[in-house]
């Protein structure tokens, strides 16, 4: 049996008996991540479960959307969001705020700093 060069670099010889010595895919934290991500563009999950739900409707992106398996633990994720993460409704007042702090931020990074051998 001949595998790919990705099978070869993803996959182990199982250490249970009980898998009789059957290749097994490695745990994905053992594997660097410059071969995770050649063979792996999406680094984002949700990215990543887009991708698989794609796969799963022959890359119909309409067929996705219209996914009525609403048992899948993937289907409120299959637009590439996080419904759950609500976009966060901010105040007049606190956006100013925010914009303030941004502002004094980037500000602060401009304001050049005075090294050691200058206060000395
Ligand atoms: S949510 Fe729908 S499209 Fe996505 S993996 Fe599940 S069944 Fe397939």
């Amino acid at each position: 049996m001949t595998f790919t060069a990705k099978e070869q670099e993803l996959l182990e010889v199982s250490a249970s008996e009980t898998d009789g010595g059957e290749l097994i895919g490695k745990r994905p934290e053992d594997v660097p991540s410059e071969i995770l991500s050649r063979y792996y563009r999406a680094k984002n999950p949700l990215k990543a479960l887009r991708g698989r739900c794609l796969d799963c409707c022959c890359d119909n992106a309409a067929e996705v959307r219209k996914c009525v398996s609403v048992d899948c633990p993937s289907w409120p994720f299959r637009m590439g969001v996080n419904p759950l993460r609500k976009k966060q409704q901010l105040s007049e007042e606190q956006k100013q705020r925010r914009t303030a702090q941004l502002r004094a931020g980037a500000e602060a990074k401009l304001t050049p700093r005075t090294s050691k051998s200058e206060v000395a």
